[in-house]
């Protein structure tokens, strides 16, 4: 395929939310408890067809429409390269395609491999639909994941853009280190580096070393690539703060391997991040990330010059929680967190709301509306009068009171303890109302 032709059938599909997959051939049963997991664990339509004619047909028609393929191969014609034929059609259309082989053999994987097949699955293991799950979710991961490659070698570079734009990645490329340098901060999303060693201008290693001191390992994985078989070139590239590397010329399906193990390492450690953020007990974030974010958007605010805002922080703390804790045991008082939590969320949709103490929440927003009025912030204060919550045989009411600051300090601190003191003068006032 000429490169042109190559690059027009990169259909990208970002921001899509729903995927068609082409299911074709295999017995009838495998493919309908297959679809069935797909489609439960999956934003995904399963498409099935029985015949390579109907399958055929059905790609004249909208090939562009389904995102991947998955068939099956015989195993007892194997030798016979028409035992192939479903795989030729669907990469006929360019469509990714995965394999389910009844058994594994090495002659299979090099057919598959130089087809370029995403991955193959030996069927009847009791994982291969779990497996088939992963490997799906990963490739509509990868859409929304920039690599950039950079190699002085056209011919390569085109290569491993091959490789990665079949599974679904966007490529970037770059010649040598100082334009690579260049591409980072043009494409800030870049996730992924595949970098060669020797290139003019700048080389791999001091490329490396250069962009660690804006983005570190646990942001950006840089995989050092080399044709040379001097081991020395691998640990150069890690000294210099590559995450990895991987030698030239590419096993394709090591170099996947490679990728997806890095990529999967940076989901764990930004899911690790937002745990840490997050109070386990009422999905709200925790006081942490509350000071951290509210610090930063202060900070932000008087960088754009909006120094007076409009920026509110709103302190709440639930009425005699003491009380509901002694009276209904503590699961009880933990049901009312979760419920208040709830309503804050619904009441406050985009706002920064976080639980910063045992029954203690608080606000921060952007909004103007709470400069005019706080009839919005007493609107929320009557639906938590207004709540009902059933227990066995009885009905739960609690109230809160809330205290508001929206005249912005020096810090978010100074904020914070104005807006405490107005809720403590909600409280002394008798409970159950707003303080501004
Ligand atoms: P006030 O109306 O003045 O706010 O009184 P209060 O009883 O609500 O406040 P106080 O500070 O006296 O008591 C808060 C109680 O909240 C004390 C503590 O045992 C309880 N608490 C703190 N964290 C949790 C939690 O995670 N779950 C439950 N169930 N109770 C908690
Ligand atoms: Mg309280
Ligand atoms: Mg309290």
């Amino acid at each position: 395929m000429s490169q042109a032709r190559f690059r027009k059938s990169l259909v990208r599909r970002k921001n899509q939310t729903q995927f068609n997959v082409l299911l074709l051939g295999g017995d009838a049963s495998y493919a309908s408890v297959l679809k069935q997991a797909l489609e439960s664990r999956l934003p995904v339509v399963v498409t099935v067809v029985h015949t390579l004619e109907q399958a055929k047909k059905l790609l004249q028609q909208k090939s562009e429409t389904f995102f991947i393929g998955i068939t099956s191969i015989d195993i007892a014609s194997v030798l016979d390269l028409s035992a192939f034929k479903n795989v030729d059609l669907l990469g006929e259309f360019n469509l990714p395609v995965i394999v389910v082989v009844d058994q594994y053999e090495d002659e299979i994987r090099d057919q598959l491999i130089k087809r370029h097949v995403i991955d193959y699955v030996v069927k009847g293991n009791k994982f291969d639909s779990a497996y088939i799950c992963d490997l799906i979710a990963r490739v509509i991961k990868n859409c929304d994941i920039k690599v950039l490659v950079v190699d002085d070698s056209k011919v390569s570079r085109f290569i491993l853009e091959r490789e990665l734009a079949l599974q679904k990645f966007e490529v970037v490329q770059s010649k040598n280190g100082l334009e690579a340098l260049e591409k980072l901060s043009e494409y800030p999303d870049i996730k992924l580096v595949l970098v060669d060693s020797k290139m003019a201008v700048m080389d791999g290693y001091t490329f490396v070393e250069q962009a660690r001191y804006n983005h570190s390992k646990e942001e950006l994985i840089i995989i050092g690539v080399s044709g040379s078989s001097d081991p020395r070139i691998a640990v150069k590239f890690l000294k210099a703060g590559a995450n990895d590397f991987i030698a030239k010329p590419f096993n394709y399906e090591m170099l996947l391997c490679r990728i997806s193990r890095n990529l999967d390492m940076l989901d764990a450690i930004e899911l690790a991040r937002s745990l840490s953020n997050i109070d386990y007990l009422s999905g709200l974030y925790n006081r942490r990330y509350f000071f951290e974010q509210g610090g930063k958007l202060l900070a932000s605010l008087e960088a754009n010059g909006q120094a007076n805002g409009p920026l509110t922080v709103m302190m709440m703390d639930i009425d005699n929680f003491k009380k509901i804790n002694d009276g209904h045991g503590h699961d009880v008082g933990d049901l009312v967190i979760k419920n208040f939590a709830n309503l804050l969320k619904i009441h406050f949709p985009g706002d920064i709301v976080a639980r910063i103490g045992g029954e203690e929440f608080t606000v921060i927003s952007q909004s103007p509306q709470y400069l005019k009025s706080l009839s919005r912030v007493d609107a929320f204060r009557k639906s938590v009068e207004n709540e009902k919550i059933q227990l066995d045989g009885i009905t739960l009411q609690y109230t809160c009171c809330i205290g508001v600051c929206n005249e912005i300090g020096d810090d978010l601190d100074g904020m914070v303890i104005q807006a405490d003191k107005n809720l403590y003068k909600a409280k002394q006032a008798g409970k159950n109302q707003v303080c501004g």
